[in-house]
């Protein structure tokens, strides 16, 4: 607690709950998925899959949208179901997706492939294998260098186990978010330390030694002493990564959310305290920061792209994967070319449809312009580096850029002690980090036209 306090004053300069109450995006893609529009559909989802030169690297995301029962928080597209059938359909489906997608862009050598959701889990052994083997048969997986999959560590049976270290399964991410018995009902979400310990044991014995744990701050029922005995409990499992999410209480999206009582919510006071206090938790035990919300071991790969400068964001966070191309399958999975993004329907019913027709679940996207590419980089340097050379980028990319009304509101943040700027490199400072969300939505064109809800800056 001490330590947060200790954090906290640095910052006296800088009204934070103002900026910390800020709605901004999380920028895991620019123009970021609510920005997305109709006008980019199928053909351009065909086009760009057949556009795809032998120099792109891939790699593939799988969403699986159902789980056992949803927890209060969640933001995910997912929906429970205890039944088999419409999970073995969904799984019949995105085969048939995989053998569609090949059609243009079959035979291509893929470097990733990340299964998230939902719980991808639940689609039990088989389906997981039938899958696999679909994308195995369509692609070349010689180059894999990564295979990675989201782990509710409740939902780990002995067949799901020797499945995923039969397909391969190199990286496991476990959802963990809080080990407060308090919080975890408040959350609806128990899992006992135990349950996690248990989990990570048998993903080890598994062969699947690279564990990451997901935790959360700003949940309901939470103190800043609970995210620290979480990372120090978490800490003893020895993940090699560990993702610090602000929880986004954004109900009139998510209606699951209106379950959580918005009395027991921190207030943006005490989100920033937890997040620091967490961050504090992570470094002294030895972790490296990575980004605004990740933490790794400083032998692991994300760690050495921070450091390195090779750091990117996409839809899972941070990663060290430098693929150009994403595609993605199933319910709302969105796929990212260097043209543009497409994503598919996010209702599961949509997208069984499109693909019983053999057409692509293609239901917006976005087309991206050479200022789109030249803002999504600048407000990538910024998220992963915390500072950027706006000049380089603009000569590399030869795309002249003025910038002028952004470099004012720029000088803004300067005066607030958020950032430093030099002609046209700008840095964020130490007590600015927290709130590099909203220097980096400096350069969001769409957010100035004001169109989309999100969630707080820190
Ligand atoms: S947090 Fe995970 S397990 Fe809970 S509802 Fe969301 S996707 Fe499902």
């Amino acid at each position: 607690m001490s330590e947060t306090i200790a954090q906290a004053a640095v910052l006296p300069h800088l009204s934070t709950p103002d900026l910390s109450n800020q709605a901004v995006p999380r920028y895991t893609s620019y123009p970021t998925a609510p920005n997305f529009s109709a006008s980019v559909g199928c053909d351009d989802h065909g086009n760009w899959l057949a556009g795809i030169s032998p120099n792109d690297s891939i790699s593939l995301y799988l969403h699986v949208p159902f789980c056992v029962e949803l927890c209060n928080y969640c933001g995910c597209n997912t929906v429970a179901t205890h039944r088999r059938e419409p999970v073995e359909s969904y799984a019949a489906h995105l085969i048939d997706e995989i053998a569609l997608v090949s059609k243009r862009a079959g035979g291509k050598g893929v470097r990733r492939i990340h299964w998230g959701g939902g719980t991808p889990s639940i689609l039990g052994a088989k389906s997981l294998e039938r899958v696999f083997r679909s994308i195995s048969s369509y692609f070349d997986l010689s180059s894999l260098d990564e295979h990675a999959i989201e782990l509710d560590p409740r939902r780990l049976d002995n067949d799901v186990l020797s499945s995923i270290a039969a397909i391969g399964i190199s990286r496991a991410n476990l959802g963990v978010q809080d080990l407060s018995p308090r919080v975890q009902q408040a959350i609806g979400r128990v899992q006992p330390y135990e349950v996690v310990e248990r989990a990570v044991k048998r993903l080890r014995a598994a062969g699947i030694a690279n564990i990451g744990i997901d935790l959360m701050y700003g949940l309901p029922e939470q103190s800043v002493e609970d995210v620290q005995l979480s990372a120090l409990l978490c800490s003893r499992l020895k993940p090699r990564r560990v993702a610090m999410f602000g929880y986004a209480h954004v109900p009139w999206f998510k209606r699951r959310q209106t379950l959580i009582d918005e009395r027991t919510l921190p207030d943006a006071t005490l989100r920033l305290s937890q997040a620091m206090a967490a961050r504090n938790a992570w470094l002294d035990l030895g972790y490296r920061a990575v980004g605004i919300d990740h933490f790794a071991l400083p032998g692991d790969a994300l760690a050495k792209a921070a450091a390195a400068g090779r750091l990117r964001r996409n839809f899972q966070g941070y990663t060290d994967d430098e693929s150009s191309v994403i595609l993605g399958f199933g319910t709302s999975a969105i796929s990212r070319f260097r043209n543009g993004y497409t994503q598919n329907h996010p209702a599961t019913a949509a997208y069984k449809t499109a693909i019983d027709a053999e057409n692509f679940a293609t239901a917006r996207g976005a087309l991206l312009e050479p200022d789109d590419c030249l803002r999504a980089e600048i407000i990538e340097r910024l998220m992963c580096d915390f500072c950027v050379d706006i000049d380089r980028i603009v000569q590399r990319r030869q795309t002249p850029a003025i910038f002028s009304a952004e470099l004012a509101k720029i000088d803004q943040l300067s005066n607030r002690g958020l950032v430093r700027r030099h002609g046209r490199k700008i840095s964020v400072t130490e007590s600015g980090k927290p709130f590099v969300r909203i220097v980096a939505s400096v350069f969001d064109k769409y957010l100035a036209a004001g169109v989309s809800r999100h969630s707080r800056a820190v």
